[in-house]
């Protein structure tokens, strides 16, 4: 297949007053890195990481000019190896896309043939791209959840910052499977949102964030997936019940957690971490499964589609926790 010379993305620059532009470019194909697949990209995804990335965070993305996006979905139309063949659809999450390697805000990435999963036949490249890193991780913490026994027997599982995007999917997946699902969130206007994608409750983030400074609270939740970290996470590990399980995923709120011993060592409380990036491939493969099987849900009312030129103003978004769901960028439009 005959491939462009060059091709659209976006280009993150580094000024030398030391502030950071962001511009829509067209780049050539030769300054991609070497890769043993070359990937034209159908859709790709903001999530929290990218936009870090695409306004200098050097925790991120240590060199400049950058493409970020660490999501992509697309076709291979070049191969050095014999795990893919040109043609097929394969989903890029995670790894060093879009860190440090030229990522998804772009119509062509090259990657080693380990950071490709094969596309599910019964998902849709935009569908892949709907739930992304976010619905990856959502979909990796319920496994945790119900690997460490929850059920939805087990009682009431709480999500927090539930209208982001890991947030609002893992609602819906929770839901769908028929469990009993509590919402915390910071934006008092999204009840109804919340409720629509299945949750039977919703707090405040007040509510969710103990400041008494007591070790212990009533024990509320059997499981909670939390994706802001900090004293919600603390909050979470304070009410949880007797034997809950806690998922942990982000820190959109904070990195640090500052809790006592005493949910793990007088509830037997598990606190399980969740990483998305570098979990092995045939973990990744079975979460892509689930999304494409039996815990795919509605994206109608979750994503938000739009072009790259129009994902600069999500990105401020994001950063300020104002994203309802998940923005989809079509690289075709
Ligand atoms: P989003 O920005 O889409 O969602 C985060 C949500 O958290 C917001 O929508 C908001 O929800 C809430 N929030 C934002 N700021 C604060 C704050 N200061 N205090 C409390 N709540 C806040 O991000 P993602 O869903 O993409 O990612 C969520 C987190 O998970 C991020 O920290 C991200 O880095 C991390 N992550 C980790 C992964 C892993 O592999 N472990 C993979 C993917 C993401 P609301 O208004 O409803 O409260």
């Amino acid at each position: 297949m005959a491939l462009p010379q060059t091709f659209k993305a976006m280009v993150v620059s580094e000024t030398a007053e030391k502030t950071f532009v962001r511009e829509i470019k067209q780049k050539a194909l030769s300054d991609l890195p070497a890769g043993e697949l070359i990937i034209e990209v159908k859709y790709s995804s903001l999530n929290y990481k990218d936009a870090l990335s695409a306004t200098g965070n050097k925790g991120v993305t240590r060199k400049y000019p950058h493409t970020p996006g660490i999501d992509a979905a697309g076709v291979i139309v070049d191969t050095t190896t014999r795990m893919f063949s040109a043609g097929d659809q394969v989903t890029v999450t995670g790894f060093d896309l879009g860190m440090n390697t030229s990522g998804g805000f772009a119509q062509y990435v090259s990657v080693p043939a380990l950071w490709a999963a094969k596309l599910p036949q019964s998902l849709s490249l935009k569908d892949s791209m709907g739930y992304g890193t976010a619905g990856l991780t959502a979909a990796l913490c319920v496994l945790r959840l119900m690997a460490g026994g929850l059920t939805k027997e087990s009682g009431e599982v709480l999500v927090t910052g539930a209208t982001g995007g890991v947030g609002s999917i893992a609602v819906a997946i929770l839901a769908k499977l028929g469990f009993n699902v509590v919402a915390a969130t910071g934006k008092a206007g999204q009840k109804d949102f919340l409720t629509g994608i299945g949750a039977t409750a919703v707090i405040t983030r007040e509510e969710a964030n103990d400041t008494s400074g007591r070790p212990l609270q009533k024990g509320r939740w059997a499981g909670v997936v939390d994706t802001v970290g900090g004293n919600i996470l603390a909050t979470a590990l304070k009410t949880t019940k007797y034997g809950g399980l806690v998922a942990a995923c982000g820190n959109a709120m904070s990195a640090d957690l500052n809790v006592s011993v005493f949910p793990f060592i007088l509830r037997g409380v598990s606190l399980l971490g969740v990483d998305s990036v570098e979990i092995p491939m045939r973990a990744r493969q079975m979460a892509w499964n689930k999304l494409a099987g039996d815990w795919s849900v509605d994206l109608s009312s979750i994503v938000k589609e739009v072009s790259l030129e129009e994902l600069d103003v999500e990105i401020e978004k994001i950063l300020k926790g104002g994203v309802r769901g998940r923005v989809v960028v079509d690289l075709g439009k």
